[in-house]
Order: structure tokens, then sequence, then C-alpha cells
């Protein structure tokens, strides 16, 4: 067995797992190893049945002496058995687990991991982790035991096997040259799958966890750094020029004054659109900040050099709004600027200057002549594939520009490591008497006055408000545990507030009927949206000056402010009101933050001083970058990935296994 095998080789994974598994991104062996746990159970306390004592949680190996089912008067069953080791019995009670009674079978020897019953005269355990042991080996009751992200249908009992059999099967070959393993310290990469899944001691985890990030990070360098190359060979093949006075008159006939920081990203653009090598740049800004306005500049220069222009936003909504906005700021009719999305479009858009659209652009690339310019905005919605897949489509022999647009915050050290194929512009001011969202973080005392003063706001203001329910497992994709949670959250929520109208929006609702919720929202048709923390809602509500969010020590502040962003995009004061489910004191300082500070930026800076390498408190993914064992603010390791990276990257071919690496990566993201 080999790393680069599909999962459907291993024993017990045949297509509807290997369908799940392909969901989360797992097909090969080794994404499967690169499935870690999230955090660990110690059972490595095995003790013997007369040994056991009150109130500790311990594992026990005894055989199976009786198991039955018993059946209350009340209609209700248990599986009752008794298992026997040489010290001793105990009494065994499990409930909502009627299938037990066939999979312990009596003689059978198993492993079982709980704490005594206090209330019980006989020693007794209810509810222990169980299983039987086969070939002498226990995966889920003894030792240190893995707990995996959970993730639909994926449990962790499910996982434990699989890795194991793989970790015993696999040929894991070492990647990196010997004298970079010394030279950082990182042990092999076979002993680092063990330990990171199954470790002996509570040590091996770090370890393991390093030496892993490490390749991790190392590929992420190695591909940068192959696309900038890459980038960097091409030939403009349109080279785009706007003259001072169309770019001053631009400036004078928009409603507002230009932020410095719009100007620059606008030069910064400008620049790059005259040389020989095409634009690749990345223009970060915080929602706000005034993104279109910069892109409207970008394509006035396109049409002015006599190119078509393409811009792409990955939602229906969001194009169309770019299409109005755009008209408005350039001031071109339905001639010039055209609309294609899934359902609309506007006339025949191949004659148009300027193409706004969503993905559906995709389908129809080939009906655009000599375009100059490709803008692709909120450019982390857009699945790798389709970003490579329009990049790869113009800039062929005559190259066209790029200009990549996010609103995620993230600190400009990072950015410049994991968009290390691209420049990058920051705007990092608000246009001035930008409101601010005012932010209070209280707690679980003052709920219900909370509660209250948003129900005065809905009576005398009209004001529309979101509340964000609490985030409950960590998870890759939003499961059903966080659904159901929402979902009796959303019941209680009607409850206190029943004279009002509520709705709830969650991922598991189809595309359809989750835009259906926001239009409704939009139009001002109910007046409490509740939804969980990983929807999008993607469009400007101005309407909506309140949002409330549960549970927020659970995200990063920048993940919290983007989160707040959603509302004060109209007129009228607006609000975000934290009610964390903890009062600890560095927790509370932490999201205290978001009282005094309004840039996403300078709060993902904070974000990265405050999580030591290593730590994890988020549960959200940062949206920009699907790490799987690395953490982004590991800035030693990534700066020393780095180096590591621009050697090996400057000699390439005399390293075919990393080669063959680097191409693999490359292949599965473009399909
Ligand atoms: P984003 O960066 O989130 O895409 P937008 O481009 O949608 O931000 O701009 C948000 C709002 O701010 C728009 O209504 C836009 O007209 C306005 N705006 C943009 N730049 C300025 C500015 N310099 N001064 C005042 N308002 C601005
Ligand atoms: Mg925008």
């Amino acid at each position: 067995m080999q790393l680069y095998d599909p999962i459907t080789s291993i024993s017990g994974i045949g297509d509807k797992y290997a369908q799940m598994l392909e969901k989360l991104g797992i097909f090969t062996i080794e994404d499967l190893l690169m499935h870690v746990p999230f955090r660990y159970e110690d059972l490595s306390k095995v003790k013997k049945i007369s040994e056991l004592l009150a109130g500790e949680t311990a594992t026990i190996v005894g055989k199976v002496n009786k198991v039955d089912n018993v059946y209350t008067r009340y209609g209700k069953s248990f599986v009752k058995a008794i298992v026997e080791d040489e010290t001793g019995k105990l009494e065994i009670i499990w409930f909502n687990q009627k299938y037990l009674k066939n999979a312990l079978s009596v003689g059978s020897e198993v492993s079982l991991s709980g704490s005594l019953n206090p209330k019980s005269k006989k020693p007794q355990f209810t509810n222990p982790v169980w299983e039987v042991i086969k070939d002498g080996e226990a995966l889920h009751t003894q030792g240190i035991i893995p707990v995996y992200p959970a993730t639909e249908g994926l449990t962790s009992r499910w996982v434990r096997p699989k890795i194991k059999f793989v970790l015993d099967r696999a040929e894991i070959d070492e990647i990196l040259p010997e004298n970079v393993l010394k030279e950082k310290s990182l042990i092999h990469k076979h002993k680092a799958f063990e330990m990171i899944h199954f470790p002996e001691v509570q040590e091996e985890v770090e370890l393991a966890r390093k030496r892993l990030a490490f390749e991790e990070l190392f590929f992420l360098h190695l591909k940068g750094l192959k696309h900038r190359k890459e980038w960097d060979s091409k030939k403009n093949g349109h080279k785009i020029k706007l003259i001072p006075t169309d770019l001053e008159n631009f400036k004078n006939s928009l409603p507002f004054q230009l932020t410095k920081a719009q100007n620059d990203a606008i030069e910064d653009i400008l620049d790059d659109l005259k040389r020989d090598v095409p634009m690749n740049r990345l223009l970060q800004g915080d929602v706000g900040s005034g993104k279109t306005a910069v892109a409207a500049a970008a394509l006035l220069a396109s049409l002015k050099s006599g190119f078509t222009s393409i811009y792409m936003a990955p939602t229906q909504i969001l194009a169309q709004q770019h299409f109005e906005t755009i008209k408005r700021l350039l001031g071109l009719t339905e001639d010039e600027v055209g609309l294609l999305t899934g359902q609309s479009r506007s006339g025949t858009v191949q004659q148009k200057k300027i193409i706004i659209g969503t993905h559906a652009i995709l389908h129809q690339l080939d009906k655009f002549q000599n375009v100059g310019l490709v803008i692709i905005d909120e450019q982390h919605k857009f699945g790798v594939s389709q970003r490579t897949k329009v990049v790869d489509y113009f800039t062929g022999k005559k190259a066209t520009n790029l200009l990549a647009m996010t609103a995620t915050p993230i600190p400009r050290s990072l950015a410049l490591t994991f968009y290390g194929d691209l420049d990058l512009s920051v705007i990092y001011e608000l246009p001035v008497g930008r409101q601010i969202v005012k932010t209070w973080v209280t707690n679980e005392s003052k709920r219900l006055a909370a509660y209250d003063w948003i129900k005065k706001e809905i009576h005398q203001n009209k004001t529309q408000v979101f509340i964000v329910c609490p985030f409950i497992e960590k998870s890759l994709v939003e499961d059903l545990e966080n659904v159901k949670a929402a979902q009796e959250e959303f019941e209680k929520l009607k409850i206190h507030f029943k004279d009002f109208k509520l709705k709830l929006l969650h991922g598991r609702m189809k595309g359809s009927e989750k835009d259906e919720i926001i239009q409704d929202f939009a139009k001002g048709n109910f007046d409490i949206l509740v939804t969980t923390p990983v929807i999008e809602v993607g469009i400007d509500i101005p309407n909506a000056n309140i949002i409330l969010i549960e549970t927020p020590e659970r995200f990063g502040l920048a993940s919290l402010h983007q989160l707040r962003g959603r509302v004060g995009r109209g007129k009228n004061p607006a609000y975000c009101v934290l009610i964390p489910s903890t009062d600890a004191y560095p927790s509370i300082q932490r999201l205290k933050n978001l009282e005094k500070i309004h840039l996403g930026n300078k709060l993902a800076e904070i974000d990265l001083k405050l999580r030591g390498p290593g730590s994890m408190y988020g549960t959200e993914q940062h949206g920009f970058m699907d790490l799987k064992v690395a953490d982004i603010t590991d800035i030693n390791l990534i700066v020393s990935t780095k180096e590591t990276a621009k050697d090996i990257f400057d000699n390439l071919d005399q390293f075919h296994k990393i080669k063959e690496k680097l191409d693999r990566i490359e292949s599965v993201e473009k399909n």
C-alpha cells in the first residue's frame, strides 16, 4: 500500500464511505493519514476491577460473563452485563444501546473505560466506552485515544481502525532530505503519522505535529514559488494604460472622495497593468473598505485601452449589485456592461466590454474576445479549480491581467506567505465617517436585558436583527449536531420573541431555500434572522442593525469582525452584542478588543499574537487556507519552512519525490 493509493484500497471502505471522505477532501491514503485527531482522551490508566476507585476514570479488561436486555415496567430497556477479571466482577449498564446484547457475546474479552457509579452498591459502570479485544489490541479504550473532528457519518470509532490498518501496511517513505530532518530536528514521516494518531505518551503528539506541519507548510511555499515562477515567465498580452486626465475625471465623478488606501491600491494596479509581466494581484480590504471603486478604476483602464474585462462574483446577488454599481460609477450603458449569471443575462453579453457575473461565466469563456482584465471578487469563495480555470484560460501565450479581491482579514506577514505567488495591496482604512459597529462583550446574566433591548429596538426603530447560534463541535463542515443545536436555539428564541417574526437559516438548507430566506429578510418581511455561525449572508441588509453572537469565545477576532460586518450597512447606528459562554478572564479580555478595534487586519494581528503556536482555541477555519495540521500563527515554523522551500526549489530536479508530490498537488487542485 502506497501513500497515493486511493482510500478504497483500505478494507472496509467502499463507495459509500469513499464518497463521504471525498467530500472532506480525502482521496488517498496520505489524505486519510492527514485527517488528524483534534484532541486525545487519556485512557492510559488500566486497572484490575478490585482496584477501581470511585470518581476515577479507568479502563479494565475482562471476560463477559453474562449479557442481557432488561425491560423495565415503563417500557424502557437497557443492556446489563457482568464482566469479570481475576480480581472480581463488575456490573455494566448501557442505556440506548440495545445492539450490544449481540455485539458482546458471553466469553469474549472486552476492554471497558468508565468510572464507578457512586450510587450503586455493587461495583458498576454506566455507559462505559467498550470494545471487544481482537488479537490483543484495543483501539478505543486503552492508551491515549485519538478523537477526530466530528463530521457527517465519520465517527472516531470508525476512523481509528482504518488508520490503524493503513499504518500497519502502508509504505511511508521519507520525502524530506535527511539533512533537512537533521537540521530542523524533525522525526521521520512514518513515525510522525504513528505518533499523531496513536501516541504512547502525550509528548509524542507535538513532535509529530511539528514534522507533519513542516511538510504541509513546505509544500505550500513550494507551490507559491512555482506559481510565481510560472507567472513571471508570462508575457502581458494586454498592456493597459489609463491617462491621468481619465483617472482624474473618474475620481471627480465619484460621489465620494477616495481614501488614501484606495488611491494607493489603484496606483499599484495601474502600475502593474502597464508592465511586461501580467498583473497578478490580491486586493485585500475589510467589508465596506471600498474595493469596488478600486475595481472600477481597473475596469475603466481596461475599457479605455480597448480591452474586454470580466468581473466575477461568488453569488447572483453580488453580481447584480456590482453590475448596478459599475454602470453607475463609470457612467456606462447596458450596451457596454453586461450581466451574466445562471438566471439572467442582459442581451448578447459577448458584445459587451465589461461582463459582470457569477461562475456562470466559466461556461462561456470561449465567447469573449480580447480579454485584458479578469477580476475575481471574494476570491476565497471560489474553488481553486474555478479560479484556475479562468486564469489558465486567459493566461496562455498572451496572458491576461488578474485582480483577486478578498475581505478575509489576515496579517500582512501571513498574507505574504500564503499568497506567495501574488502581489498584495491592502486597504487598511475605512472611508471617513463610516460608522462603526458599536460592540459590547456582555454575559449570561444580562441575556434577558439584551433581549428586552432588542425588542425595544425592533419596536421603536423597525430594526432587523441577526442572532448567531452557539457553535458546539469542532468540525470541518457544518455538521448535523450544529444544525440540531441551531434548531433548538431557534425554538427557544421563538418563545422569547413571541410577538416577532423569526426565521432560521442554516447550511443544510438548499441553496434556493437559503436565497429565498435572505431575500425575504432583505425585503424586511421578518424581524429576526437566526443563523448558524458558518452561514455567510453575502448581501447588504441596510435595515439590519443589531447582531447578537453566542459563544464568541470559540472564534478568532477576525472572524467575529467579519460576522459583525453583516450589520451597519445602512444609515442608522449598528450594534454587536457578544454573549460568551465562559467568564474566563483571558477570553473576555481577548473579546474586548472588538469593543475598541474596528479594522479586520488589526484584529487579525492581535489574534496572531495571542495565539501561541500550537494552541487551538478557534473552531472556525480561517476561510483562506485549509491547513490540516499546521497552525497559521506559527510564524517560526512558517519562516523556517520558507527557507527550506527556497533552497530546494532552486534545485527541484534533484528531489524527485518532492517534485512528484508537488505535481500531484497541482493536478488534484485542477480537477
Ligand atoms: P467592499 O470593499 O466591501 O467591496 P464596497 O466597495 O462595496 O466595499 O463599498 C462599500 C460602500 O462604501 C459602498 O456603498 C461605496 O459606495 C462606499 N464607498 C466606497 N469608497 C468610499 C469612500 N472613499 N468614501 C465614502 N464611501 C465610500
Ligand atoms: Mg465587495
